[in-house]
């Protein structure tokens, strides 16, 4: 039998890099070799971002397929990105896989792929589409849904959400071969989402905690200096605001957050990419920036696990991508939802409804999130204590489930196993 070769290939974007990385680093910490499949642009910037922050594992080696978007093509285009993802991509990973069978002493034994989005999807294929506006419960223990919010509903034009929606079919379809679907989930978290995957796995939260390392396949650079700022601020005082790699937001949106962080008197750290509005330079209030000098840091790119791990931080306000998510309950960070597309109002369901752990923010009749409710959903966080104690008692069964004895490092073991027999 050959050693075993895992080839792990995610969805070309942020959050779905970093915790496939993360298991290539359990594995790898578990003598399993690894490629890791990033797309032209997407490998770039890991490996620049690893050269200025540290590098990966040396069982793991970093190689990139050809891209599905041109240099030339909007890369937040989500609905082309899937179609080109189910189209094109698997050709280009056959010829890589046998390119590398053919040259390499250890075959590929084992391929994880990104499932994409699963879930309740495969419920609206029964349920036909388009569907009406309703609110839907999968199971007791799974918030309601929106139907207006489903993955595929959040895109602006029709076009976009049916090649989301035929893409998540296809995936579903293709997923039904998977010998397991690994997650990045624990049956504390979703016991009733996981009950309708008859063949997962829940291995998570993959966190870079679980193995004491640091995390990696950033697309940026992370903005250390931020750790050094939280150093410097009282216990539990600080608001943490950060929306993920894809939100954007119009000018008028971007100012009204800019001036509710600033009515709440309170510390914030802010992390401000580059690309979250248009001309970036000129997009903050009049004067906020030396208004807000002496209780406020905006960063680029954060390095979030080690800023939601730090005693300084009070509150969470995130887009509720799952990784934040779980990164927020991880840390024990009461939350406000603020989410934007995708399965973050699903996500949203779980923190306010199921888990009541941190509440949503509300927009206005223009769709508007206003500085007024920034402020008082602020406050309202903070002075009812329940949110923090319910999200600690969260915590602790979370993080029992990822330590020794837990159901989802027992998991991980088995699939450590089977990989090495197969
Ligand atoms: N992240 C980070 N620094 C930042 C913002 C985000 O390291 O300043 C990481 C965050 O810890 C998470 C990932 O980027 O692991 C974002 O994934 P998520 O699922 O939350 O959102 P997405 O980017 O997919 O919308």
């Amino acid at each position: 039998m050959g050693k075993p070769h895992v080839m792990a290939i995610p969805y070309p974007a942020q959050g779905h890099v970093i915790p496939l990385m993360e298991v290539a680093q359990c594995l790898a910490n578990n003598g399993v070799k690894v490629t890791f499949v990033n797309t032209e642009f997407n490998h770039k910037r890991v490996v620049e971002a690893i050269s200025q922050t540290g590098g990966v594992h040396e069982l793991i080696s970093l190689v990139s397929v050809q891209d599905v978007m041109e240099s030339w093509e909007d890369r937040n285009d989500h609905g082309k990105l899937a179609d080109a993802m189910i189209n094109i991509m698997p050709q280009r990973l056959q010829n890589l896989i046998e390119k590398i069978n053919g040259t390499e002493s250890d075959e590929i034994t084992c391929v994880i792929t990104d499932i994409y989005m699963a879930g309740a999807m495969d419920v609206a294929e029964k349920l036909g589409t388009p569907l009406k506006n309703q609110l839907i419960q999968l199971s007791p223990s799974m918030p309601e849904m929106s139907t207006q919010n489903f993955a595929w509903s959040c895109f602006p034009d029709l076009t976009m959400q049916k090649l989301i929606f035929q893409a998540i079919l296809v995936n579903n379809k293709l997923a039904e071969l998977a010998q397991y679907l690994i997650c990045n989930s624990s049956h504390d978290l979703e016991p009733g989402a996981l009950d309708f995957l008859p063949n997962s796995l829940p291995i998570g939260p993959l966190l870079a905690s679980n193995r004491l390392g640091k995390p990696s396949g950033h697309f940026w650079p992370e903005d250390s200096s931020c750790l050094e700022w939280l150093d410097q601020q009282p216990i539990s005082s600080v608001i943490y605001v950060a929306f993920g790699s894809f939100t954007v937001f119009n000018e008028v949106q971007f100012q009204e957050l800019a001036s509710g962080l600033e009515l709440t008197n309170r510390p914030f750290l802010w992390v401000v990419r580059q690309d979250i509005t248009q001309d970036i330079d000129e997009a903050y209030p009049v004067g906020f920036k030396e208004r807000v000098k002496n209780r406020a840091k905006m960063v680029d790119w954060a390095p979030q696990q080690q800023v939601l791990s730090h005693p300084s931080i009070a509150c969470f306000l995130t887009h509720c991508g799952w990784n934040s998510t779980t990164e927020g309950v991880s840390n024990a960070v009461p939350f406000l939802c603020w989410p934007y597309f995708a399965d973050q109002f699903l996500n949203q369901g779980y923190i306010v409804d199921h888990w009541r752990v941190g509440l949503g923010l509300e927009r206005d009749e223009n769709g508007i999130i206003k500085q007024e409710e920034i402020k008082d959903k602020v406050e309202k966080v903070l002075s009812d204590g329940s949110f923090r104690t319910r999200v600690l008692e969260l915590k602790e069964k979370t993080i029992a489930g990822v330590a020794e004895g837990g159901s989802s490092l027992k998991n991980f073991d088995k699939f450590i196993d089977w990989i090495k027999e197969y």
